[in-house]
C-alpha cells in the first residue's frame, strides 16, 4: 500500500499515528493511506516565512512567471499518469479528469504569461498615481506589495490538480510561500502533483500537508493568508479559528453555491441558444458526477415549456451509462466519497418531499463493471416544481451531486433575478435569452448574487465553454452563501496575496518605485 507523505521543511514527512485510507469510489479497493500525525507544522511555516519568501522575493514578477510555465510543462509530461490517478482515485470519467489536470496546467499557463508581462519591479501599480499638492510634485500612488507571510491553501476534493493550481499560481507570482492541504479523499492527484513541482521550485515556495488539517492553522501569524475551498460549516470553524481571529488573517473562502440556470421566454428549446441551454444543464449535471462547485443545481423555465424541457432532459439523461470510469462506455462516475453519497442521497429525498419526480427517482441506480453493492454511486436526478419562489429545499441545501429542479415561471426579468438571489449569493448563474432587454433588466437584478454571470445566447453558442468551467482570466468566487471570496480574475488573482498601499511623496521618487527612471 502507498503511503503518501507530505513534503514539509524541504523534506518528505512520512507521518505518525493512525492511518486513513485512500479508497477507489467505483470499487472501494484501497489505494494508499495517509497519516497525519507527528509533522513539526511550525517548523514548516518558519521554513516558508524564511527560505520560501526570501527565494520567491529575489525571483521577481517575471522570473517567478517562467517557474509556473515550467510547472505546467511538469503537468502536460506527466499527463497520462496524473488522468489515471484522476480516474482511480476521484471517481472521474477520462473527460473529468482532462478537466481537472488540463485546468490546472491552463491556470498555470496562464499566470505564467501575465508574470512575463509584469516584469521586475518588486510592486504593482493600483490605478494611475493622483495629484495630491498643490503642484504635481506632491504625488499619490496605490500600489500592491507582497504579503509578507505564508499562504495556506485548504481545497475541497473535487478538484485535486485544479484548485492546488489555481491558488499556487497566483499566490507564488504574487511572491508568497504557500503550505497546500489537498482534501484528504482524493489527494493522490495533488500529491503527486508536489512530487513532480518540487524539483522545480525554489526552495520553501511549495510545502504539502496530506491528511487532516490537525494544528495547521495553529502557526498563523500577522501577514498570513488562508483560501479555503470547502463546505459553509468547515468555513465557518476557520472565521472563528482564534489565530485567524486573533491576527486579522486573511480569509477567502469558496464555499456552497446554489448556481441558477435560466431559460428567457424568448428561446425556444430548437433554437441555439435553446441547445445551448440543454447542453449546459446537461453538462452540468453529468460532468464530474455534479461535483462541481459551479454546477447548476436550480433551473428556472417558462410554466410553458416546462413539459417540453423535462422530456428533452429525460432523453438526454437516459442515455447516460453510470459505473466504474474505468471500464469503456462509462459516461458518468461515482460520487468520491461515502459520506458525500451519503450525504445527497439525504438531501435529495429531503428534495423529492417537495416537488414532482422529472428523472431518475431519488437517484438509484445498478452501476456498469462494479462489483455488487461497491461504490458511491447516485444516478442523474431531475425534479420539477410549480411553485420555485416558495420551494424551502431548492434554495436551501446544496446537492453537491448529479441532481437539479426545475421549477416553472412567468417570463419576467424580475422574478428570473429574484430566483437568483433566493440562492443567497452564489459563485455563477446563467440566463439563455437573445432579446437584450429582457437580458440588461435580468442582469441588473441578479449581478449583486453572483459572482459571475454567464449570458448564453445563439451567437456565443458555438464557442461557449458553458458556465461550469471557471477561467483563470475571469472572478471566480461569489457573495453571500458562496463564501464572499475572490480567487482568479487575471491580476485580480494576485491581490489576494498582496497588501494595497497608498504611497504619498515625489511624483518622481512614486514613478521610481514601480520601475519607471523618469
Ligand atoms: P470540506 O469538508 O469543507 O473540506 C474542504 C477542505 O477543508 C478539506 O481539505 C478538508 O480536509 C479541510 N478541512 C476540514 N475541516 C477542517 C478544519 N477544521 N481545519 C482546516 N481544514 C479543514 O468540504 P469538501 O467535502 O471537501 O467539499 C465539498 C464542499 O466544497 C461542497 O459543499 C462545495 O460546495 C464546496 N466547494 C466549493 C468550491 C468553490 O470554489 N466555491 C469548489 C469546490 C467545492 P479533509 O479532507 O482532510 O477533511
Amino acid at each position: 500500500m502507498q503511503l503518501l507523505a507530505s513534503y514539509l521543511s524541504g523534506a518528505w514527512s512520512a507521518g505518525s499515528g493512525s492511518a486513513q485510507l485512500l479508497v477507489n469510489p467505483a470499487t472501494e479497493a484501497p489505494l494508499a493511506e495517509v497519516r497525519a500525525g507527528g509533522h513539526d507544522l511550525a517548523a514548516a511555516f518558519a521554513y516558508a516565512r524564511t527560505t520560501g519568501a526570501g527565494e520567491l522575493a529575489h525571483l521577481g514578477f517575471a522570473a517567478r512567471g517562467a517557474v509556473l510555465a515550467s510547472l505546467a510543462r511538469a503537468i502536460h509530461g506527466a499527463r497520462e499518469e496524473l488522468l489515471a490517478l484522476a480516474i482511480a482515485n476521484g471517481g472521474n470519467t477520462r473527460g473529468d479528469a482532462k478537466f481537472d489536470i488540463d485546468g490546472g496546467a491552463l491556470a498555470l499557463s496562464h499566470y505564467a504569461e501575465l508574470g512575463a508581462k509584469l516584469g521586475t519591479a518588486p510592486l504593482l501599480a493600483d490605478g494611475a498615481a493622483i495629484q495630491v499638492g498643490r503642484t504635481a510634485r506632491m504625488s499619490g500612488q496605490h500600489v500592491w506589495a507582497p504579503c509578507p507571510g505564508v499562504a495556506v491553501h485548504i481545497n475541497a476534493f473535487n478538484f485535486p490538480s485544479w484548485g492546488l493550481c489555481e491558488k499556487l499560481a497566483c499566490a507564488l507570482l504574487a511572491g508568497m510561500p504557500v503550505i497546500a492541504k489537498p482534501a484528504t479523499a482524493t489527494a493522490l492527484v495533488a500529491h503527486r502533483l508536489v512530487e513532480l513541482f518540487a524539483e522545480l521550485l525554489p526552495a520553501g515556495a511549495l510545502q504539502l500537508l496530506v491528511g487532516p488539517a490537525g494544528a495547521l492553522l495553529d502557526s498563523l501569524a500577522p501577514g498570513d493568508v488562508v483560501a479555503f475551498t470547502g463546505g459553509s460549516a468547515t468555513a465557518r470553524a476557520l472565521r472563528s479559528h482564534p489565530a485567524v481571529v486573533a491576527h486579522g488573517v486573511r480569509l477567502n473562502v469558496e464555499a456552497d453555491s446554489l448556481n441558477a440556470a435560466v431559460l428567457a421566454p424568448d428561446v425556444e428549446l430548437s433554437s441555439e441558444a435553446g441547445g445551448l441551454f440543454l447542453a449546459d444543464v446537461v453538462r452540468d449535471m453529468t460532468q464530474k458526477t455534479g461535483q462541481k462547485c459551479t454546477a447548476i443545481r436550480r433551473v428556472l423555465v417558462p410554466a410553458d415549456q416546462l413539459p417540453e424541457i423535462a422530456d428533452a432532459l429525460r432523453d438526454r439523461l437516459s442515455r447516460v451509462t453510470v459505473g466504474d470510469p474505468a471500464q469503456d462506455g462509462v459516461t458518468m462516475g461515482p460520487l468520491a466519497t461515502a459520506a458525500q453519497r451519503d450525504d445527497v442521497r439525504a438531501a435529495i429525498a429531503v428534495l423529492a418531499a417537495a416537488t414532482d419526480a422529472v428523472h431518475g427517482g431519488t437517484g438509484d441506480v445498478t452501476p456498469t463493471g462494479v462489483p455488487a453493492g461497491k461504490g458511491f454511486f447516485v444516478a442523474p436526478v431531475v425534479r420539477s416544481t410549480r411553485s420555485p419562489m416558495t420551494c424551502a429545499p431548492l434554495h436551501d441545501r446544496e446537492i453537491f451531486g448529479p441532481a437539479i429542479t426545475l421549477g416553472a415561471y412567468d417570463g419576467s426579468p424580475a422574478t428570473a433575478a429574484a430566483f437568483v438571489a433566493r440562492g443567497q449569493g452564489c459563485l455563477v448563474s446563467s440566463v439563455y435569452s437573445d432579446d437584450r432587454a429582457w437580458v440588461t433588466r435580468f442582469v441588473a437584478g441578479a449581478a449583486p448574487w453572483a459572482g459571475r454571470l454567464y449570458l448564453g445566447s445563439s451567437k456565443m453558442a458555438a464557442q461557449s465553454p458553458g458556465p461550469g468551467t471557471a477561467l483563470p482570466s475571469l472572478l471566480h468566487g461569489g457573495p453571500g452563501r458562496a463564501g464572499g471570496g475572490e480567487e482568479l480574475g487575471g491580476e485580480r488573482g494576485l491581490h489576494l496575496y498582496m497588501q494595497r498601499t497608498a504611497l504619498e511623496g515625489d511624483a518622481s521618487v512614486l514613478k521610481s518605485l514601480l520601475g519607471d527612471p523618469a
